[in-house]
């Protein structure tokens, strides 16, 4: 494997839980501090409040973009978090002046094309069909079946 993936994996391994159960000690924290659990009527409540709020993080780390490695940092934007991946991606993103995302076409895209941007970074595109689903599999759940397995 090449090094850029054990990096891009490391960084998602230790944010990636898999399957939540549970609220971790941090969430359960976050419910003390913001007094979020007062009115619950139960220790059972405020436990289901932090499973609700564990899978709600979750689903933003799923569907964020990395800012920034040092500090780590990643920022969630609306419409680009609809945008499917591709391994043959017809955008490519990337920030201007630190915190303005900007989105290119990398080819032509006709009215009604879906947008799809790489999950992955660009030198991983370079990566092999098993790598590249590997790395997609670890950080993100799923296994890619776009045009670049088919052809
Ligand atoms: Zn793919």
């Amino acid at each position: 494997m090449h090094a850029t993936q054990y990096k891009f994996s490391r960084h998602h391994q230790s944010i990636f839980p898999g399957e939540v159960n549970q609220a971790s000690s941090d969430v359960m924290l976050l419910i003390d501090e913001l007094h979020l659990a007062d009115k619950a009527e139960s220790e059972e409540q405020k436990q289901e409040l932090g499973l609700l709020i564990e899978r709600l993080l979750q689903v933003w780390i799923l569907n964020c973009f990395e800012h920034s490695e040092n500090p780590l940092g990643y920022s969630t934007y609306f419409m680009s978090s609809f945008m499917s991946h591709s391994c043959h991606p017809n955008v490519v993103w990337h920030y201007k002046n630190d915190d303005l995302f900007v989105l290119r076409a990398r080819r032509k895209v006709k009215a009604g094309d879906e947008i799809c941007c790489s999950y992955l970074a660009e030198e991983a595109l370079m990566e092999s069909a098993q790598a590249r689903r590997h790395c997609l599999e670890e950080s993100k759940h799923f296994l890619c079946t776009c045009e670049r397995y088919v052809l």
